[in-house]
């Protein structure tokens, strides 16, 4: 690593103690910005990156709630709001018990990054809780979101910090939080939230946006190898909403996804997943996957089977973080794997990455290929903020505007810094390129 870069990283390992998530997420970025950091002195004379790396604010609260038994719980919320050189705080909520601060830093420094690639004016921020949705029922999640929404909406608003959805946190969760953010405002102020639902201001596409996203990506770097989807064996692992709109997009361009995953297990089904199937277990009936090969002779569900041990020429990790790994990566190759690209945060260790990029296969980072869904909500504000809404076509068409620009800005600038087809260094030079002009402009602050 360039030596500036690696006091800056020192100091932040010293300060962000068993933030193992967080430290890894810099150190990407770090190891990656040193030409840029050189050809602009005046930028590290204004201490750019050591001020990235700290976020603007860190929010921790208490989360206490009452299940339908009457028992109390105690949980943790967070919001970090990192920058906001660009626009208001913008980035989603996660509800899952790991969810430490480290996460929720990992995830809002990731987001500064990605936010800053679509080109649309909105900063970077995360928030969560360690609060687990699986298994509660309806009215305790309308609980805890009314308790957890009583302390956040003090910190936001449509220009200052707009949350969204991540995992644990989808239409339900976000209406229950938009419902008390506007009883105890007396405010309603679209704009807030976004991943709304389309009855009360939400956006077209939004749902699709993270998955849709990817794969337009996807499809754009295969095209600069004169290759496209059609015909292409797909995995994807997880069976969240980006999985679910990564398999609808991956079939309509005439990819086959082979095999998804859930945290049971892999299901794989050689003649393509069948995707109505699939969104009935998942958005409706709320169950696992193993429940698909239940219902479906020809395919094979193994709780210990690694779904990258699935041959395919395309592997789209979207479920969570460092999911694939060094073995993984390995499998995958050995599988005859040309592209990975990442639809969830950081799902790949960085041995994974090293063992892909040793073999030659194209990875399009987590930043740059999943940037569709908050992409999607940055135009859900602008049709919030102008109250008006615009069709599916329309809203799809801009989403792949966004995503081929997204990805034509990280190829040019890995051209320009001499590390062609380096989509990791061409995503993370570009997208601190356009924080750090902001934050010069704007003075120190
Ligand atoms: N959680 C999503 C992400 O990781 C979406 C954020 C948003 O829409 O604000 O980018």
């Amino acid at each position: 690593m360039h030596a500036t870069l690696d006091s800056i990283y020192q100091r932040v390992l010293d300060r962000n103690p068993g933030e193992t998530e967080f430290h890894q997420a810099v150190r990407e970025v770090l190891e990656s910005i040193g030409p840029a950091v050189d050809k602009h002195p005046e930028y590290a004379q204004a201490r750019i990156v050591e001020r990235i790396c700290e976020p603007e604010r860190q929010i921790i609260f208490r989360v206490p709630w009452e299940d339908d038994d009457g028992n109390i719980h105690i949980n943790r919320g967070f919001r970090v709001e990192f920058n906001s050189a660009l626009g208001p705080y913008k980035g989603g909520l996660r509800f899952h018990p790991s969810v430490l601060l480290g996460t929720v830093k990992f995830l809002g420094f990731e987001q500064v990054f990605k936010n800053a690639l679509t080109g649309l004016p909105i900063g970077g921020g995360k928030g969560g809780s360690d609060f687990d949705p699986r298994g509660r029922s309806d009215r305790e999640v309308m609980r805890f979101c009314q308790s957890f929404m009583t302390e956040l909406y003090r910190h936001l608003g449509e220009h200052t910090d707009v949350p969204a959805g991540d995992m644990g946190v989808g239409a339900r969760e976000l209406g229950f939080l938009f419902g008390q953010y506007k009883r105890i405002t007396n405010r309603y102020e679209s704009g807030v939230l976004t991943g709304k639902a389309l009855v009360y201001g939400g956006a077209q596409v939004r749902r699709e946006a993270t998955g849709y996203g990817c794969t337009f990506f996807v499809e754009r770097a295969l095209q600069t190898r004169g290759d496209s989807l059609a015909g292409k064996d797909v995995v994807v692992s997880g069976a969240g909403n980006v999985a679910l709109y990564t398999v609808e997009k991956v079939h309509q361009l005439g990819g086959r996804v082979v095999a998804v995953s859930d945290s049971s297990g892999v299901v794989h089904d050689p003649k393509g997943v069948d995707l109505e199937l699939l969104k009935e277990i998942k958005e409706v009936r709320r169950e696992r996957v193993s429940t698909y090969a239940d219902q479906v002779g020809h395919a094979e569900f193994s709780s210990d089977r690694s779904i990258w041990d699935v041959p395919c020429q395309v592997a789209l990790p979207s479920a969570t973080q460092n999911e694939l790994d060094a073995d993984g990566a390995r499998s995958l190759v050995r599988g005859g794997c040309l592209l990975v690209g990442e639809g969830a945060n950081m799902p790949t260790t960085p041995d994974g990455v090293r063992v892909l990029r040793d073999a030659g296969v194209l990875f399009a980072p987590g930043k740059a290929a999943n940037a569709g869904g908050v992409a999607a909500s940055a135009l859900e504000m602008q049709q919030n903020a102008s109250r008006d809404s615009w069709t599916f076509e329309y809203s799809e068409q801009r989403l792949r505007e966004i995503m081929v620009d997204v990805h034509d800005r990280c190829h040019a600038t890995a051209d320009e810094y001499g590390r062609p087809g380096d989509y990791v260094a061409g995503a993370n030079i570009a997208g601190y390129a356009r924080v750090a002009e902001a934050m010069l402009a704007l003075g120190l602050v």
